[in-house]
């Protein structure tokens, strides 16, 4: 077993991964737990987890562990619809702090203030929510939505009613242009996906000929005008897999994605587009969720070991269900 050493960058005590693993495995026996990861955490999370995918996919399989406990490595909202699937489960998150700045845009209070305003001037309309949010704006909400069905959910709204999209305008954006529906956006934006550098993007296109940029609907118009390929990341992880020629594809989406895109098809050379610091507006190797990036093979054994922390039911949690089930799983 090798000695910690204190990591000075990160100003926690170094321990070896390998080490890390092992001691998580016999956690996992010992407190019945399973491991869900995002494709956006670590590599090393995501070769330890039971289950690896996006929102949607991790959302269902919450409903398939075995388990008394699910350890939920990736961000709060997402605990949060583990624990409003799987009820009866102990959910832990390795960080409570692990956010997400799209799900921060929409607070539920001024969504409810916004729903009322619209019904005071008569309009009728359907909350659509995209799958980040919290369960709190869910249980304000008549459907959710990933980037996989949301098309498919929008053209079940009658045609006489309006759609609110909360809380990503650029996704809300993208869907009015795929569906022809018109709807009402809220302001909402994800740190990540926002900061792409257009500029960086078309200079590594043009300097890499024969690649193939694809990118996540949650980037802005800008991006996606120059993309070849729009889908969520199960979508982008299935088209990659589909191609079998070597390609280097272009990333604009978060950078771990990376990892599982490689495990998926390794005849590929996949380069992440650089994003643009908005403190300082230069541009960085790479996009790295600071929430996601949270989680870390330390705080999964510590959080297994402590069962804690721990997401609690609260009663709006039915409610979000209610609309979960109607959304994702019928
Ligand atoms: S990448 Fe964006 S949408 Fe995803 S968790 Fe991070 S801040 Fe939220």
């Amino acid at each position: 077993m090798s000695m910690p050493v204190i990591n000075s960058d990160q100003n926690e005590v170094y321990e070896d991964p390998l080490d890390l693993m092992n001691e998580i495995d016999e956690l996992k026996k010992e407190k019945d737990a399973s491991i869900l990861a995002h494709f956006y955490v670590d590599g090393d999370i995501q070769d330890i987890a039971d289950f690896t995918g996006d929102s949607l996919k991790l959302a269902r399989d919450a409903t398939q562990v075995k388990t008394s406990t699910i350890v939920f490595s990736g961000v709060h909202f997402m605990g949060e619809s583990a624990k409003i699937m799987s009820p009866e489960k102990r959910v832990l998150i390795p960080d409570m702090l692990a956010g997400c700045s799209l799900a921060e845009s929409c607070p539920a209070e001024q969504l409810a203030a916004f729903q009322e305003q619209l019904r005071s001037e008569g309009r009728t309309f359907d909350t659509v929510a995209y799958i980040n949010t919290s369960a709190a704006v869910k249980s304000l909400c008549d459907w959710i939505v990933t980037s996989g069905n949301a098309q498919e959910i929008i053209e079940r709204v009658p045609q006489d009613r309006e759609v609110l999209f909360v809380p990503d305008q650029h996704l809300g954006r993208y869907l009015m242009e795929v569906s022809g529906r018109k709807m009402i956006l809220w302001p909402g934006s994800c740190m990540v996906h926002e900061v792409f550098s257009i500029q960086d993007l078309i200079r590594a296109k043009r300097n890499t000929p024969g690649s193939v940029v694809i990118a996540h609907p949650e980037c802005p118009q800008n991006i996606l005008e120059i993309t070849d390929f729009i889908g969520g990341t199960e979508k982008m992880r299935r088209h990659v897999m589909s191609i079998k020629e070597p390609t280097t594809f272009l990333v604009a989406t978060e950078s771990a994605m990376i990892h599982a895109f490689e495990k998926s098809a390794p005849q590929h050379t996949f380069v992440p587009v650089p994003g643009i610091m908005t403190s300082t507006g230069e541009t960085c190797a790479c996009n790295r969720c600071p929430h996601m990036a949270r989680n870390t093979l330390q705080k999964v054994r510590d959080c297994l070991k402590n069962e804690s922390p721990e997401i609690e039911w609260k009663d709006y949690f039915q409610k979000a269900r209610d609309v979960l089930d109607r959304s994702l799983l019928q």
